[in-house]
């Protein structure tokens, strides 16, 4: 077809409308099943990339079945449509029922839970005779702001905090995280971290949502974790004792993120 256009214009010197039109014709033929094709199979790998693998075991709340997909980049497998679990809420039960923080298992425990997910805090509350949760911008139990905790000294045996650290400054947080907690208490939590990084990754000069959305992965975090992150912790005065790993048959029985971790500081 092209060919047919050039050489037209070899003959004439100009190309023939005539041969244009139909070349025009033959690269939409060309062009648009091509794209309807590219779409149909998107179509096919989106469906196919939400579709559960296999049933799993909510450690939670018992059910046994499909979980759903959710998250972004999706996740399969992630979400407990009994309870609301994901997996970082299952690998903290999982590893107290592991026996892998015996704090949390002490019904006399102080607890004090900051950006308390409904499935845990239906756990905790009905299990510590002193449960409160905290936060500084939903409804809770507490309004705290983790930087300047309004709380006395040592008031509390167990502070829980999930994916709260990398929104905040953790330097002012882990002190005053510390400070709130008796000699000896524990500090639970989890963060996204690279395991791969030695050094954590945050840059203050990212401040839009849309930047922290490219460099840290969510529009309202503010770094992202290395393997430092346990040093950046301790330095608020406490010493890391166990971090939980989800691994094995764990995985694929409960629907738990490989590698992720549940991490227990002490303080000092
Ligand atoms: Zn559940």
């Amino acid at each position: 077809m092209l060919n047919g256009v050039t050489s037209c214009a070899s003959y004439c010197g100009n190309p023939n409308p005539m041969r244009v039109k139909s070349s025009m014709k033959w690269l939409l033929k060309r062009i648009l099943p091509r794209k309807f094709k590219r779409f149909i199979q998107t179509l096919s790998l989106v469906k196919l990339g939400t579709q559960p693998i296999c049933e799993r075991v909510c450690n939670i709340c018992e059910y046994e079945g499909y979980f759903t997909t959710v998250g972004r980049p999706l996740r399969i497998d992630a979400l407990c449509p009994n309870c609301g679990s994901m997996e970082r809420h299952r690998l903290l039960i999982l590893a107290v029922q592991r026996g892998g923080i015996p704090q949390l298992e002490e019904k006399n425990s102080a607890v004090l839970h900051f950006a308390a997910e409904p499935c845990l805090e239906q756990v905790f509350r009905n299990k510590f005779s002193s449960y409160a949760t905290a936060d500084l911008f939903t409804k809770a139990d507490l309004k705290l702001d983790m930087e300047c905790i309004d709380a006395a000294d040592e008031q509390y045996d167990v502070v829980v905090a999930n994916h709260v650290l990398e929104h905040v400054d953790d330097k002012k947080a882990s002190t005053e995280l510390s400070r709130v907690l008796v000699k000896g208490g524990i500090l639970v939590c989890q963060v996204p971290i690279i395991e791969g990084w030695a050094s954590t990754y945050e840059d203050d000069s990212l401040t839009s949502e849309a930047e922290r959305l490219m460099h840290f992965g969510q529009g309202d975090h503010v770094r992202y974790y290395g393997a430092d992150f346990r040093q950046r912790i301790s330095a608020g005065g406490f010493k890391l004792i166990n971090e939980f790993t989800s691994e094995g048959e764990d995985v694929l029985r409960y629907g738990l993120l490989r590698g992720e971790k549940t991490f227990v500081f002490e303080k000092l």
